[in-house]
């Protein structure tokens, strides 16, 4: 699939699941800006290593995901850079896990902040630039979590189901202006934060990393094996390119089937 001179802001994506998506969309041909924390050189050899191989141009924004101006900032500032924003990933995600009377107040406020209220920031902020140009493709990365709760993520659950109503709004909102708004809904999928989870629950469980995996992190995922990175990148190629004209509104499960129960 070619994205060839396409655009795409793909938030936070110097780790995990946005960086696999911000790949995927540069090895189809799309110009990238990147964004996220990390160490600079780190995220420099990202940048530099994805023009080199993709022949496409990338750049990278530190706009931090929790202010509503610097999210729309974001999308201005690619606006300028690349003349367009075509694709608009919104990935930046942060959790908490805590019971409901002792969640902290602050982190209720932040996971809504980058969680949801980012992606409305930038929405408002692409969307006249998508409408003049009469395409766009609004991908939110919600979750399992924006279908179905678990307990002790009251924040993360609220958010992601947020992102879904929203998703829905903006979906028919421009229905007839050749802008799709889609949320992807993972179930647990290996990134590195995840990873750094099997082995402290296993250290903490006395039991195998295999036990966790198995009966603690993919206790609500019936085929018991994460998703990966490169599934999720390729379903927002996908979405981005020609054949996700007609899909628009829909929260796409990839689950393991999780959700099916
Ligand atoms: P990750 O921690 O590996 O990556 C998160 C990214 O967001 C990083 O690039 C980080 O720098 C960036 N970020 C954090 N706060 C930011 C801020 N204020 N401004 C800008 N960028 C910020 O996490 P991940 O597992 O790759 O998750 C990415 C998204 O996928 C999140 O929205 C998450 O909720 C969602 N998701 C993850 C899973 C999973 O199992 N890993 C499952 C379903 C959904």
């Amino acid at each position: 699939m070619s994205l060839k001179g396409k655009c795409a802001v793909v938030t936070g994506s110097t780790s995990g699941i946005g960086e696999g998506i911000a790949k995927a969309l540069a090895a189809a041909g799309a110009n990238i800006m990147l964004n996220g924390f990390g160490d600079a050189d780190q995220i420099e050899a990202l940048r530099a290593g994805m023009e080199a191989e993709h022949g496409v141009k990338c750049l990278y924004s530190d706009a931090d995901m929790s202010k509503g101006e610097t999210a729309k900032q974001l999308v201005h500032d690619t606006e300028k850079a690349f003349g367009a924003v075509d694709i608009l990933v919104n990935n930046a995600g942060i959790q908490t896990v805590e019971k409901i009377e002792d969640f902290p107040d602050t982190r209720w406020d932040l996971i809504l902040a980058i969680n949801l209220s980012s992606n409305f920031h930038t929405i408002k902020a692409a969307v006249p630039g998508m409408k003049a140009r009469g395409f766009g493709r609004i991908i939110n990365i919600a979750s399992a979590h924006g279908l179905v709760a678990s307990p002790y993520k009251a924040a993360y659950v609220a958010a992601k189901h947020g992102v879904l109503g929203l998703t829905k709004t903006v979906a028919l909102e421009l229905a007839e202006s050749g802008i799709t708004c889609n949320a992807i809904c993972p179930g647990f999928v290996k990134t590195p934060l995840v990873e750094g989870q099997i082995a402290e629950q296993a250290k903490a469980n006395k039991m195998s990393e295999d036990e966790v995996v198995r009966n603690v992190i993919l206790a609500s995922q019936p085929s018991k094996k994460f998703v990966e990175v490169d599934e999720v990148a390729a379903m927002t190629v996908f979405l981005a390119g020609p054949s996700g004209t007609s899909i628009t509104g829909a929260p796409i499960s990839m689950d393991g089937g999780w959700t099916a129960r």
